[in-house]
Parts: C-alpha cells; sequence; structure tokens
C-alpha cells in the first residue's frame, strides 16, 4: 500500500525555491565526511520517486532497481528509502557531494532540519548533531527558507507519522550491507528487521572526529531562540519549533 504521489510540480517548485547546499554549507559536509551519509535512513516522499526518476531520464522501475528499496512499515505502508548499503548509492566517495543535487531527495535537502509529530501536527527543528547547525547563520537559512519551502508541500501527515518512526536514529549500515541479499538490487525491510540495525555508539560521528571547529563556526548556543516568521533573532530561554498542518 502506497501514499498518493504528489505531483511532481510540486517538488520542482520546492527545488526552485531552496537549495541546502550552497559551496559553504558544502565546506563543512566535506569536513565532516558525511556522517548522516553513514548513519541516518534516507526516505524519499509519496511521489518524489517518480519525480527524481523523470528528472534523472529514467523509468521508475530503472531508478527504483538502481537506487532505492522499500520500507515496509506495520500498517502495511510501503515508503521508499535510499539504498540501505554502506555510503548513499548517490555519493561521491572521494568528494562526499551529492550526485543527484538538481534533484535532491527533499529530507536531504532539508537537512539538518529535522521534525516532529504531536497530535496531529508537525514540528519542525533543527538536528544539532549535524555540524551546520552549529553556524547561526545556516540555522537561519534551513529555519527561514527550508521550512517554508517544504511546508508548502501537500505531505500527508501519515507519512510523517511513519517517517518519525526511525529518522532521527542512527544505523549499522556495514550491517545492513551484509544482512541484504543483493547490494545492487531493491530489498523490502520491515520497520521491525531495520530497527534491529541501529547504533548506539556512532561510527563517523562529526562531534567527535573534527574539532575544532573551523574559526567561522560558532558553539551551537541552546538558549538562541529563532523564531520562523520574525525578522530580529531574540535570545529566549524557549527553543522553538516552527509548526505546519500538513495538508
Ligand atoms: S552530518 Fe551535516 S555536516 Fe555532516 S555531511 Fe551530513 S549534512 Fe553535512
Ligand atoms: S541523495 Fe545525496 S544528499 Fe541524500 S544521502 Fe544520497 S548523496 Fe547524500
Amino acid at each position: 500500500m502506497r501514499l498518493s504521489p504528489i505531483p511532481s510540480n510540486y517538488f520542482a517548485e520546492f527545488h526552485r525555491n531552496f537549495r541546502g547546499d550552497t559551496p559553504e554549507t558544502f565546506r563543512v559536509c566535506a569536513d565532516c565526511g558525511g556522517a548522516c551519509e553513514f548513519n541516518k535512513i534516507g526516505t524519499l516522499m509519496p511521489g518524489e520517486r517518480e519525480y527524481m526518476a523523470e528528472v534523472a531520464g529514467l523509468s521508475v522501475s530503472e531508478f527504483s532497481e538502481r537506487f532505492l528499496d522499500i520500507l515496509l512499515m506495520e500498517d502495511g505502508t510501503e515508503l521508499d528509502v535510499l539504498r540501505l548499503i554502506n555510503g548513499c548509492p548517490f555519493l561521491d566517495r572521494g568528494t562526499f557531494e551529492c550526485n543527484c543535487r538538481e534533484y535532491k531527495v527533499v529530507l536531504c535537502e532539508i537537512y539538518p532540519i529535522d521534525f516532529q509529530v504531536h497530535e496531529g501536527h508537525v514540528h519542525f527543528g533543527i538536528d544539532d548533531w549535524c555540524p551546520i547547525a552549529d553556524t547561526l547563520r545556516f540555522r537561519r537559512l534551513f529555519l527561514e527558507t527550508g521550512v517554508s519551502a517544504v511546508s508548502k508541500l501537500p505531505v500527508p501527515v501519515e507519512w510523517y507519522q511513519h517517517v518519525a518512526r526511525y529518522d532521527d536514529l542512527y544505523f549499522d549500515y556495514p550491517a545492513l550491507e551484509a544482512y541484504r541479499t543483493d547490494r545492487a538490487k531493491p530489498q523490502t525491510f520491515t520497520l521491525e528487521e531495520l530497527l534491529r540495525f541501529q547504533r548506539a555508539g556512532l561510527e563517523h560521528d562529526p562531534k567527535e572526529r573534527f574539532h575544532p571547529y573551523p574559526a567561522e563556526v560558532i558553539a551551537y548556543q541552546p538558549l538562541v531562540t529563532i523564531a520562523s516568521t520574525s525578522a530580529s533573532r531574540p535570545l529566549g530561554p524557549e527553543p522553538s519549533r516552527e509548526e505546519v498542518e500538513p495538508r
């Protein structure tokens, strides 16, 4: 069972409106060494597979065959995830550049934006694990432009609820790769199967590997509150999260 696909024009508009990988953020990623690539799961939104295949000039089945796996949730919903191998199939292992930058997975494009779902509402925030989150102007870029762009996608709250089950966890990709039948073929994993491969101690943890940060990177201050609609950025005790009503 699949959620109704979002029409391609929404994804095209998203990519026109927001780019998360600027030359500056890319330098942080290069120093980091792609920690998210080796620890996190990349999930495609409903219809994103079709959009990415179209832009890549492939049929949906060719695209799935080369790049994706399926995650099967308990209620039978199927989610598209980037192939569960040690390093995303779009990752250039030499430069750590993404080879699908023009049509990159939305959740990759907006990262370090993350989300939580409470009582049917999606709340966007910043994942402080990512070194990009340590620079205030990057936080502003993602929290202002990134959240605004992703909020315009008509993603059903059910999708966010499913993805929230595993999106902030870390996974043992070498073990996942050893477990799978064939790294060159799509495979369906149940959520229960996937969760067996959670990693507690991180490999490639950027915050252990790359101290000290470059001079332009400031230490994360948990008391900085970034309100999504305000031009000025007040300091305050409560971290805020932007809330949107999914359509
Ligand atoms: S964890 Fe953050 S800095 Fe590191 S590669 Fe991922 S997005 Fe870039
Ligand atoms: S699609 Fe690109 S940004 Fe996303 S995990 Fe793969 S290489 Fe990284």
